[in-house]
């Protein structure tokens, strides 16, 4: 019947840009095809890499249930890259264009929770993928070998290049592979992200520096001779009453929280070292420098007035994510045409009884796409390494609900979702919806071209270099 509608088309109209748009549709059909045909397996892969929820660069297991089904569906892979042992790259096809997909695997410490929908850890004090990684680098990976099945078969031409980043949730992984240039050479990166909604938000993310600041002063007995002693923990408490201060003269898009990791140890003893965990953020990076800059002055004023030394130790820098507006249309008219996510009932269920057991209104799940606004300007707060690539290359990144509606995120509830049948029928409709997007740009230059004109535009002269220290990053503890 299809076939029929299409020939008499084809006669009617007898252009070859309809027969390019057949062809398109034809191509977007059999990548659908290929994730159905790939989807218990993603469903065994999404359950082992939650099952093992490994925290940052601990993602021994996760990284090589990924790379391992790479290697299989006829990849090139490299492991170990950028000196992560868990980040790697997995490469098909060769020429242009390079389409790079992105895909995070890392879980959250302390929240480990059973696939149900009340409070229920599955080990004590265990890890848990509290923001869906599991779900995550699964659906990006399926998406590539979609891709890299028309690639073989010689229906579209380029390489699809699949990158597993790391330790997204601490560290940030992406921007040591930003750093080694690893990313240089793509014409265009695509990513998701599990959520409760399914939408593309061109807004984009904040701009982030995490800072150690550490104060060093000489430690005395506090009653029998504090005379001797210089405190560390004054000059760190005159540092942060002037944060504080700071607050009120900072423009309102500006966030800075920090926690104390060093308030010294014993009250009879005068500190000799204290030291806050500090991380502010703004829209845009050069603003946060100036922030580092200004940091550096309070630090150095709260140390002369409690005469011990200050010293400000940068940890980790995160670009503002730019979200590509001709990749955000490519995207969303991808969703839209694919359709909404067809939740069951017994989902619906789960759903409700979670929200009821969080405290949030149990409307259930929302698998329909949120319409697009291309002039979005409301930044959430948070920050993301994504947003390094996105400062190189051309890069959108959307989100699909793969969890019941306004949970809180990086929660228990999250977890439990990302273990049943609702994260799985996100994931399906990520990869879904990824490998449809990426048949547009493969087979329309045209695209990436405009994809390329908006990069230009949005990076404004400005230009990307790495805020991270210099070698490879420390690999945390496993808890
Ligand atoms: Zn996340």
């Amino acid at each position: 019947m299809t076939r029929i509608v299409v020939i008499i088309a084809l006669t009617l109209v007898g252009a070859s840009a309809r027969a390019e748009s057949v062809d398109t549709a034809a191509l977007k059909d059999t990548v659908i095809e290929s994730v159905d045909r790939q989807s218990t397996t993603m469903t065994q892969m999404s359950d082992t890499i939650w099952a093992h929820a490994e925290i940052a660069l601990n993602e021994s297991e996760s990284s090589a249930v990924l790379a391992d089904y790479a290697e299989a569906g006829g990849f090139a892979v490299s492991r170990g890259v950028a000196g992560m042992p868990t980040a790697f790259i997995a490469s098909f096809g060769e020429g242009q264009p390079i389409i790079g997909i992105l895909g995070e695997f890392d879980a959250l410490p302390r929240l480990s929770q059973a696939a149900v929908p009340e409070r229920s850890a599955r080990f004590e004090d265990g890890n848990g993928h509290g923001c869906g990684h599991n779900l995550f680098g699964v659906a990006s990976l399926a998406a590539a070998i979609a891709i890299k099945d028309l690639i073989r078969d010689g229906q579209i031409n380029g390489t699809i290049r699949f990158y597993g980043t790391p330790a997204e949730e601490a560290i940030g992984g992406k921007t040591y592979m930003a750093r080694e240039g690893l990313f240089d050479d793509l014409d265009v990166a695509i990513s998701w992200h599990p959520s409760y909604e399914t939408r593309v938000d061109t807004a984009g993310s904040q701009a982030m520096v995490e800072t150690i600041v550490e104060f060093k002063g000489i430690s005395s007995h506090a009653a029998f001779d504090p005379w001797n002693g210089r405190s560390a923990l004054d000059g760190l408490e005159l540092f942060t009453h002037a944060l504080n201060l700071w607050r009120e003269h900072v423009r309102p898009s500006v966030r800075i929280h920090y926690a104390y990791v060093d308030g010294g140890g014993a009250p009879n003893v005068v500190p000799a070292t204290a030291s806050a965990s500090v991380w502010v953020r703004d829209n845009e990076m050069p603003t946060v420098l100036e922030m580092l800059e200004r940091m550096r002055e309070m630090a150095d004023g709260a140390a002369l007035a409690a005469n011990v030394e200050a010293e400000v130790h940068r940890v980790t820098g995160t670009y503002n994510l730019l979200q590509n507006k001709e990749l955000a249309k490519i995207v969303q008219a991808n969703l839209e045409s694919i359709g909404p996510i067809e939740f069951t009932p017994a989902e619906n269920e789960f759903a409700i009884k979670l929200q009821n057991a969080m405290g949030v209104p149990a409307v259930g799940l929302n698998g329909t796409p949120e319409p697009l606004d291309l002039n979005a300007t409301e930044i959430e707060g948070g920050s993301t390494d994504t947003a390094d690539v996105s400062w190189i290359v051309p890069t959108l990144e959307f989100s699909v609900a793969t969890a019941p509606t306004d949970i809180p995120w990086h929660s228990w509830g999250v977890v439990a979702s990302s273990g049943m049948s609702i994260g799985h029928r996100g994931m399906t409709h990520a990869a879904k919806t990824l490998a449809a997007s990426m048949v547009d740009l493969f087979t329309s230059p045209e695209k990436i071209d405009a994809a390329k004109a908006q990069f230009r535009e949005d990076l404004a002269g400005l230009s990307y270099h790495a805020h991270i220290p210099d070698g490879p990053p420390p690999i945390p503890d496993s808890h």
